[in-house]
């Protein structure tokens, strides 16, 4: 990096850190990108003169609200509530909702800052939001939840809506959720719109949405190991994480050829060494989206399979790590046992579970890697198209969506290697990446003037 870029990132990152102190993983988030694009914004002095990096980091809305509501005992419970809309430059703001008890400040803007980049990538109309709450559902009876959802949308429905903004699932956040918030979003707003996504089959979701984020991974990775004539087939593959997202790409993984070997959750990990299959998979699906159980239950039913309290499955020898579970499961000793165990491709189901030190151990020993805004877009993308089917009034067979799907994936993969491309050949997929996605963004802000 030349004196004048490096003066560029320093002086960006010391202007967000001290306008949002303490609030690390944003910092974390927006010096990824800063990094990737500052050689391309020095080099452009209409988007420094604009201040354009400045304007992207700071969100255009941020609301945060008291959650108030009963539990099955008559005991009231105070949760805060957030929506944070960072970007709205090519679209009315999307991105999911989280409800888990991590849930604060810096990760709601860490996660609204990067869909914006993501979903410029997915060449869809949608700018950049994030929502949540530091609720927890595990544990809660159906009952608490739905009394959860109906407080927390009672607000945010005044600031959302389907030319405004489209909140969709994240951790904690699942079919069930979605259901009872759009109940409560069309009893209060006497509407039937498309304001959310991940809806039921039944009543306005798209085909393949639950399967999109894990499905379109599979297919990134897919192309990440085409570049190097390589495919899943025979592979050995670790997935992190038992919830949607681990879930679907687990599946999609064995149906490409792969073993895949492990799964986990909040409190350790499993490892079937005979690898997963259709029974088991189906075992899994059960045990979290109706039993709502851990994943240690796994090996008490499965004969070989181990289950690692406390611990992340890093440390099995693998080709391929595909984690899937939340942000900063991977950190830097983690990267060195993937590396030592002959992993060659890293591709990222969850969104930023790397930490800054494993990407360098990834990129500085040859290993493909893929970071989440682009290899975890098929989500986002396959809401977009759920949008796209609620506007129209019809509905797409799965086959239909499937092909968006993987056309989307693949453009994204063609984007990160026409900015990725170093002169000897390498691809660096988070360069790629982030300058895909930040110049669709900054021309649009560039055209629509100072707003
Ligand atoms: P789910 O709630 O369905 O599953 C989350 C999984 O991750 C669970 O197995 C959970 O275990 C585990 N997990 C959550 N927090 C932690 C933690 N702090 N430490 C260890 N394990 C943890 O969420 P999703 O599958 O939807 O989301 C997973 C990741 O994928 C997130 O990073 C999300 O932002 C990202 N993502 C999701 C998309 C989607 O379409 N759903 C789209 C793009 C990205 P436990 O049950 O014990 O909590």
């Amino acid at each position: 990096m030349d004196k004048l870029t490096q003066q560029y990132v320093d002086g960006i990152m010391s202007g967000v850190i001290a306008r949002n102190p303490g609030e690390k993983e944003f910092h974390q988030a927006v010096r990824e990108v800063v990094e990737s694009v500052s050689d391309y914004i020095t080099a452009s002095p209409h988007l420094m003169k604009l201040k354009i990096m400045e304007r992207m980091v700071e969100p255009e809305r941020v609301v945060m609200f008291r959650v108030p509501w009963m539990d099955d005992h008559g005991e009231i419970h105070v949760n805060r509530g957030y929506r944070v809309q960072m970007n709205s430059a090519i679209g009315p703001y999307k991105g999911g909702i989280r409800f888990h008890e991590s849930v604060n400040l810096s990760i709601m803007k860490f996660l609204a800052f990067e869909q914006t980049f993501k979903n410029s990538l997915t060449t869809l109309p949608m700018g950049g939001a994030k929502g949540g709450s530091d609720f927890s559902p595990k544990g809660r009876s159906d009952a608490e939840v739905m009394r959860f959802c109906q407080s927390f949308m009672t607000e945010l429905q005044r600031h959302i809506g389907q030319d405004r903004d489209v909140p969709a699932g994240d951790i904690g956040v699942g079919g069930r959720e979605i259901g009872y918030l759009f109940g409560q979003y069309k009893r209060l707003q006497d509407e039937f719109s498309g304001t959310l996504t991940g809806k039921g089959l039944g009543w306005g979701g798209s085909l393949l949405r639950p399967e999109a984020t894990g499905y379109g991974l599979c297919y990134f990775t897919e192309q990440m190991l085409a570049t190097r004539g390589d495919s899943f087939k025979g592979k050995t593959v670790l997935v992190s994480g038992a919830g949607n997202v681990a879930q679907y790409t687990a599946k999609k993984a064995m149906e490409l050829g792969a073993k895949v070997v492990t799964l986990s959750d909040s409190n350790g990990f499993i490892h079937d060494p005979d690898g997963l299959d259709e029974e088991k998979w189906q075992y899994v699906y059960e045990l979290k989206n109706y039993r709502r159980g851990r994943i240690k239950e796994y090996a008490d039913r499965f004969r070989h399979a181990v289950y690692y309290p406390n611990q992340r499955p890093w440390g099995i020898p693998c080709d391929i790590a595909l984690p899937c579970a939340t942000q900063n499961e991977i950190e830097k000793e983690d990267a060195e046992k993937l590396v030592s165990g002959g992993c060659r491709c890293v591709a990222e189901g969850a969104n930023m579970p790397s930490t800054p030190e494993a990407i360098r151990i990834f990129q500085s020993n040859g290993l493909l890697y893929a970071p989440g805004k682009a290899s975890n877009a098929g989500g986002v993308a396959t809401s977009g198209l759920e949008m796209t089917q609620n506007s129209i009034r019809q509905k797409w067979t799965a086959e239909e969506v499937d092909s968006h799907l993987r056309r989307i994936m693949s453009d994204i993969h063609a984007a990160c290697l026409k900015y990725g491309t170093g002169f000897d050949g390498t691809v660096n997929y988070v360069k790629g990446a982030n300058v895909a996605g930040f110049i669709k963004v900054a021309d649009a802000m560039v055209d629509q003037g100072l707003v």
